[in-house]
């Protein structure tokens, strides 16, 4: 069975080195936070192309660090992309402010600058955008939104690193960017990880006593903080990771391009890649229609495929009490209809893909 994503392959690649990295960690007890995670926060900011970067202990808590550092809370409301993974919408959620759902362009799947105009009221605070699959939003679009109405702009980038807008990094573009190091994202901990970039120095500052229980100076508390640091053992793992993304992000792009080059189908529906960005297919996303057939024909075959995401955020019973319902964010909905992903990773060899893509070719239900 060719599963869509197979972390072993990278993992027995580069075995000596990682448990090497990991053994370090151990002989000087740099667990929580300390020399490996501070080592790998610089290395991360400067592959960004950022003045400074927090690492912490996943996702979800950078999305949640960043409203907390822009001062989003109570009352507030935060727009984001109904296509999704539920984690963007928690951030906000988890600080008392309101995520208000946002629909997806029907060609690139991102965040709609057209319908982020419509969602603005007194209260928004800010905006995220999610470079979802790895596909950079219109930044650009949604930022002269966000500047003409005064609204923060955070970039959810949990599933682009290393992808370009206009020759420019994702997670340098917005005040602040959110990463996630989760395992299967193109660069991840041997565990959970996550980290904030931004070109505000201060923005981090703030971020780094939040995390580190809302503690400067040892055993003074000036505000409400978190347990949220990175573990040493993950930014050992990661520092030798980042030194192969570039590799991986080649890997990922020339099998993504192929794809979308020899993938020939009537039946399917694929994402539009505009001029101005350099994607980093975490994730191959095409619409069929009808999915569960698919995915059972491709089993059939021996290939794994999955659907990202089958529910938009703004249908899932968590935010049932916003009122959202069927037609309010119509191409999100489309999409978690229709969606299906197929196996993409770096490792890959080149019959995985011929196999792929032949089968795709032969689907014909
Ligand atoms: C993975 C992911 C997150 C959450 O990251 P975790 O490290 O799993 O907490 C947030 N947003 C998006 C778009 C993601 O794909």
């Amino acid at each position: 069975m060719l599963k869509r994503i197979d972390l072993g392959r990278n993992y027995r690649n580069h075995k000596e080195e990682y448990l090497k990295a990991i053994r370090e960690v151990c002989e000087e007890t740099a667990f929580s936070g300390g020399k490996y995670a501070d080592r790998f926060e610089e290395e991360f900011a400067a592959y960004i192309g950022v003045k400074a970067a927090s690492g912490v202990d996943n996702g979800t808590s950078a999305l949640q660090l960043a409203m907390l550092a822009l001062g989003i809370g109570e009352g507030d409301e935060v727009i984001v992309p109904a296509n999704t993974y539920i984690a963007t919408a928690w951030g906000p959620t988890y600080t008392g402010a309101t995520p208000v759902f946002a629909d997806c362009t029907a060609d690139t799947w991102q965040i709609d600058p057209a319908s982020v105009r419509n969602r603005i009221t007194e209260r928004t605070k800010a905006i995220i955008g999610v470079h979802l699959y790895g596909q950079p939003f219109a930044y650009r679009e949604v930022r002269e939104i966000a500047d003409r109405h005064g609204l923060y702009l955070v970039e959810d980038c949990a599933q682009s690193h290393s992808a370009r807008y206009e020759g420019q990094m994702t997670g340098s573009l917005g005040d602040l960017g959110c990463f996630s190091f989760y395992p299967g994202k193109n660069l991840y901990a041997f565990g959970e990880g996550g980290c904030v970039t931004s070109n505000r120095r201060e923005y981090i500052d703030y971020i780094n006593i939040l995390k580190n229980q809302g503690c400067e100076v040892r055993y003074c508390h000036d505000v409400v903080g978190y347990n949220m640091r990175m573990e040493g053992i993950q930014g050992a793992v990661l520092s030798v990771s980042l030194k192969y993304l570039d590799q991986w992000t080649r890997r990922r792009r020339e099998i993504g391009w192929r794809y979308l080059r020899e993938i020939q189908n009537p039946l399917f529906g694929m994402q539009a890649h505009p001029e101005n960005t350099e994607p980093v297919f975490h994730l191959f996303v095409m619409t069929v229609p009808e999915p569960e057939d698919f995915l059972k024909y491709m089993e059939g075959i021996g290939i794994e495929c999955h659907r990202h995401y089958p529910i938009p955020c703004h249908l899932q019973k968590a935010y049932a009490h916003l009122g959202y319902g069927k037609g309010d964010c119509p191409n999100a909905e489309y999409l978690a209809e229709h969606c299906v992903t197929l196996p993409l990773f770096p490792e890959m060899t080149e019959e995985e893909e011929d196999l792929v893509i032949r089968a795709c070719n032969s689907y014909n239900h």
